[in-house]
């Protein structure tokens, strides 16, 4: 990927997860450009198709770009950060993502570490403390009350 279109998506999303608006500055580890229809399904290099993502949400994602809507079974198209607005359908309650729409509520269970049951919920760590969410040696820290 070129330098430009990568520096473009970077500033775009302003230093934020465009799927779950972690803080790269609170992540730790370097974030990723997502594509949001992957190249799997013929997703294109191009501004309208990237997104910068944090490792949870592209690792989760992976190429999906619909899934399963929780509460109605229906299958369900995926949040595109270029096409939806990210509050419209999610929202934080204390440290818990919530999906607002059938697109928020499938997103985050796709893009929503598989291990949260090793959380004991979808909330997120509290401030300064070390995240459980890919076990023991998982280098990430969240920090969103700081962000
Ligand atoms: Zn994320």
């Amino acid at each position: 990927m070129d330098a430009a279109l990568m520096r473009l998506v970077r500033q775009r999303a302003n230093g934020r997860c465009e799927y779950c608006r972690l803080a790269q500055a609170a992540s730790g580890v370097a974030f990723e450009i997502d594509h949001i229809i992957a190249r799997h399904h013929r997703g294109r290099t191009v501004a309208s198709n990237l997104a910068d993502s944090c490792i949870y949400c592209n690792g989760h994602k992976g190429p999906n770009i619909s899934g399963l809507d929780p509460a109605t079974g229906k299958l369900t198209p995926l949040f595109h950060p270029r096409r939806h607005k990210w509050s419209h359908h999610s929202r934080y309650e204390g440290g818990t993502r919530i999906g607002r729409t059938a697109i928020g509520r499938t997103t985050v269970g796709a893009t929503t570490p598989a291990t949260k049951a090793a959380r004991g919920s979808d909330a997120l760590p509290s401030v300064g403390r070390q995240s459980k969410c890919c076990g023991s040696t998982c280098p990430i820290s969240w920090n969103y009350a700081k962000y």
